[in-house]
Parts: C-alpha cells; structure tokens; sequence
C-alpha cells in the first residue's frame, strides 16, 4: 500500500554509544510525537539487533543497508534476507549508489536480491538514479528506466506492490547539491508511469517512490508535496535528531 514514508540511512557512521543515543532519542520522539509519515531507519547492521530491542513495539521500521543476493553459504561478510527476517527486521535498502559505486553492484544483483528479500517478507527499498554526466547528456530518463526494467520487471503485480522506490541521483547524494522539487517529480512520474504501462494504474499507484539525495529541514517539505514522492530516503541529515525530526514533520499539516 502506498504510504509515506521517512527513511534514514546511517551508513558507516556512529560508534556502538553513539548508535544507542541516537536510536533512544527516535524513540522518545516517537512517544511525544505523532506523525504523519512512516518512520524507518537503516543503522549498520551491527546494531540491527539492538534497534530491534529498543523499538520493540516497531515504533519505526528496522532496516539493513544491503543484504547478499545469495541465500546462504561461503560468503564471508555478508548478511542474508533469513537472518533478517530471523531477527523480526522490516527490509533491507538495495542498490544504493555506494555499493554500485564500490562494490559494482549492478541492476541484476539488485533483482536477485529483491526477489530473495520478497520471499522472506522483507521490503526492499529499491534504489536508482542517473550520475551527473548521464544527467548532463540528457540521458537520466533512459538510464532511470533500464534500471527499473532490469531490477523489477521480472516481478509479479504482487510482488512489485510490496517494493520501496528510491530515485537517488547520484550527484545529489551527500554533496548538498538536490534535484529540485520539478526534476524530482519528472523522474518519480516516469517511474510510476513505467510501472502503470507494465503492470497497470492501480498497482503502480500503490507504490511508494522516495526523493534521496541532500533532503534537510528546510527542503524536505517542498519536495515531498509533489504528487509522485512519497517521502526521503535520508543520508547526512538522519544522524542528528534534530534534522531527521524536522524532515519527518514536512508531513504535518
Ligand atoms: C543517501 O545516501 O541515500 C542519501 C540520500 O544521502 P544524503 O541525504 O546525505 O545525500
């Protein structure tokens, strides 16, 4: 079902006290406050479990940066969807431009890896976006779609429905620089325009597209009134409770 949704991706950042404070401060908002929005953090999978503890009443949703696209086996440092899944977490992001950019992740692990975090009831939170050159060559519309053909589109109506859209541009991750608002909703359009043409309107009208890149306070608002995002994926301005509180109030009334 289509919702909105505020999601923080804390990358390799914070140590294990650091991690606590900040979990115990999301949850103490979330008692005083109401929101709007969902509310899901991705913290290193490292403190996966002790999210799980302290947000026992799933007060936000608990999520891993990346999970493997194999099922289980010789694969030293990765984490599997049924250890997720064991540990009661809600999904894994996949695909962000970091691990295509260090790790060669490509659209066709992202598939292997969606289809595997679908079978154990996990949401992916499935990411793309264009680099500035591919921007700058008019090309981000047809880069967008082959992405989304080659991650989802071996997916079922059902099990499509279940995916989280991140468009992430790559350019406007962690430099300051955003897509404005305009570009944002063209891209979340063509999206849900590509999932209508596949699938048909009401399955893609249940899907949840996220803006990414450079969200803060002050922009998160005006960005999330366009009628394709239904929220942020959020990098830099997760790690502190004062901007990741904002972001999640751009939804109030
Ligand atoms: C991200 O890494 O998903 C992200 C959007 O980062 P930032 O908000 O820091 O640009």
């Amino acid at each position: 079902m289509r919702k909105n949704i505020v999601a923080g991706n804390w990358k390799m950042n914070k140590n294990v006290i650091e991690a606590q404070q900040l979990m115990l401060q999301l949850l103490n908002y979330t008692k005083e406050n109401a929101s709007n929005c969902e509310i899901w953090i991705a913290p290193p999978a490292l403190y996966l479990l002790m999210a799980k503890d302290l947000f026992a009443l799933n007060e936000v949703g608990i999520f891993s940066q990346d999970m493997s696209e194999y099922e289980s086996g010789a694969y030293t440092g990765e984490i599997s969807a049924e250890m997720l899944e064991s540990i009661g977490a809600t999904g894994s992001i996949i695909g962000h431009s970091e691990r295509r950019q260090y790790h060669g992740e490509t659209d066709s692990h992202c598939n292997a890896k969606i289809k595997l975090a679908l079978e154990k009831g996990l949401t992916p939170i499935y990411c793309n976006g264009e680099t500035l050159e591919q921007r700058k060559s008019g090309k981000h519309l047809e880069v967008v779609k082959n992405q989304t053909e080659v991650a989802l589109f071996t997916l079922s109506a059902e099990e499509i429905k279940k995916v989280v859209i991140a468009y992430e541009p790559v350019w406007a991750i962690g430099t300051g620089e955003t897509a404005s608002p305009e570009q944002a909703q063209e891209i979340h359009a063509h999206i849900r325009s590509l999932i209508a043409e596949k699938y048909g309107k009401e399955v893609a009208d249940e899907i949840s597209i996220l803006y990414g890149g450079s969200v803060k306070p002050d922009n998160a608002k005006e960005i999330f009134s366009k009628p394709d995002i239904d929220g942020g994926l959020i990098g830099g301005a997760a790690l502190k409770i004062g901007d990741f509180s904002k972001i999640i109030e751009a939804f109030n009334a």
